[in-house]
């Protein structure tokens, strides 16, 4: 199987117009903000990043993720496997001034530049949250009374 590494930064505009697919691994020792979460850095992502323009000036990129993800419950500390099945189609904006950018939109940096491995790890905390825990109906947690 060909495995191709993910380039950290992409131009973004520029892989819009020309189509470009992006199909790879994702190793959670490249994502350290999920990493603490993780119980095994072996545990590997299916990422696939189409990146696609309508017109000449509205650019945008389909993310998929897929894989199952052993994290540690941070409600009951208990370990648990999570299967990620995550789609997102989002606008490439460029660096915004003032304001924050929509939920459906990804900022570029000033270079018109897009960090691959952060959007896939913001990507992957949409799915589980910024603190995963088990559905609550199966955590550990012993409810004091
Ligand atoms: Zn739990």
């Amino acid at each position: 199987m060909n495995k191709i590494i993910l380039p950290k930064h992409v131009n973004a505009v520029k892989n819009a117009k020309n189509n470009l697919l992006y199909v790879s691994e994702v190793n959670f020792s490249d994502l350290p903000r999920i990493q603490e979460y993780a119980i095994s850095n072996d545990d590997v992502l299916q990422v696939k990043i189409n990146f696609f323009s309508k017109g000449t000036r509205n650019h945008h990129l389909t993310i998929e993720i897929n894989g199952v993800f052993n994290i540690q419950c941070q409600r009951c500390n208990e370990y648990f496997s999570k299967t990620i099945e995550h789609s997102n189609t989002l606008k490439i904006v460029p660096q915004s001034q003032v304001v924050s950018i929509k939920e459906d939109e990804v900022e570029m940096n000033e270079e018109n530049m897009l960090n691959l491995l952060d959007l896939i790890e913001d990507e992957i905390i949409l799915e589980i949250g910024v603190f995963p825990y088990h559905p609550k109906d199966i955590c550990n947690t012993i409810t004091e009374s």
